[in-house]
């Protein structure tokens, strides 16, 4: 089977301004992720360590992806995206490969951002109960450390892993050196999700009528990506009505707001 995971997708065209509300969250990022690799020289003059290693969590759908890539943007970086859980269903041997590989390619093209989204799949708890602390994803977890341990010495290399369930990872990634810094990226609050309406709508033409700030007060613990969701099917229901519309109205919003209801309950939300 071809294997497109692993594989750099150059650098990301996304940028900061892609992502609507969580301005502290991309201000940490820049600093942890832009500073190292644009300002080397500056850590090395008074002897810091750049972040190696950083951990989003929350809830599906809510742009730990999205960030990742700006990220890469913004420091103009290579960008190789990994999944815990492609990872996990290799052949024996092949995940372990294929990350080794990863972090090889990734150190040639540096600087370099790696994503691995997933991360728990792979990072679980060692001797828990759960599927994932078999021998596969211990085996993998092992050599997910070696790797980031061997980044002591490359330069501009960056991990970014993801999960839903950052209680899962097993304690020996969160040592010194590896995952150092731990973001929380939560839902989108009403300002936010006016500003993810606002991203989504940019190159659409919506009408004078389409009152976004009201849309997000009516759209709690929805995620960006269902926002995302929201916007398009606006337009297509626009099509439906008459396919020669020129604008996108307030009436196609409602209706597909109305139709559509959040995955994420009030208790997931950490
Ligand atoms: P998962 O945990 O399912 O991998 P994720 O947290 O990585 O999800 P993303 O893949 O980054 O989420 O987001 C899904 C889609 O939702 C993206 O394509 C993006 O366009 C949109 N989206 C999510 N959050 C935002 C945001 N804050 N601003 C603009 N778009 C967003």
């Amino acid at each position: 089977p071809s294997i497109t995971r692993g594989v750099a997708v150059d650098i990301p065209k996304l940028s900061w301004d892609d992502i609507g509300g969580l301005k502290d969250l991309k201000k940490k990022l820049q600093q942890a992720v832009e500073w190292p690799i644009k300002h080397s020289a500056a850590f090395a003059r008074l002897g810091i360590s750049p972040v190696r290693g950083i951990l989003l969590h929350g809830p599906p759908g809510c742009s730990k992806t999205t960030l990742a890539k700006a990220a890469a943007h913004a420091a103009q970086a290579s960008f190789f995206s990994l999944s815990g859980a492609e990872l996990y269903s290799m052949y024996v041997g092949e995940g372990e490969a294929l990350l080794r590989n990863t972090f090889r390619r990734a150190r040639l093209a540096a600087p370099s951002i790696i994503f691995f989204d997933e991360a728990d799949v792979v990072a679980a708890k060692r001797g828990g109960s759960s599927r994932n602390s078999s021998a596969v994803g211990e085996r993998l977890l092992s050599t997910l450390l070696t790797e980031m341990d061997g980044l002591e010495q490359a330069n501009g290399i960056l991990v970014l892993a993801a999960t839903n369930r950052p209680h899962a990872i097993d304690a020996a990634l969160m040592r010194p050196g590896r995952f150092d810094l731990v973001l929380y990226v939560p839902p989108p609050d009403m300002e936010a999700r006016y500003e993810i309406l606002r991203v989504h709508t940019r190159n659409m033409k919506i009408g004078g009528d389409v009152d976004l700030k009201r849309i997000a007060e009516d759209t709690e613990l929805f995620t960006g990506a269902e926002l995302e969701g929201l916007c398009w099917e606006a337009g297509i229901v626009a099509l439906r009505e008459n396919i020669s519309a020129t604008v996108v109205s307030d009436k196609h919003f409602e209706t597909v707001k109305k139709s559509l209801k959040p995955a994420l309950t009030r208790d997931e939300i950490d």
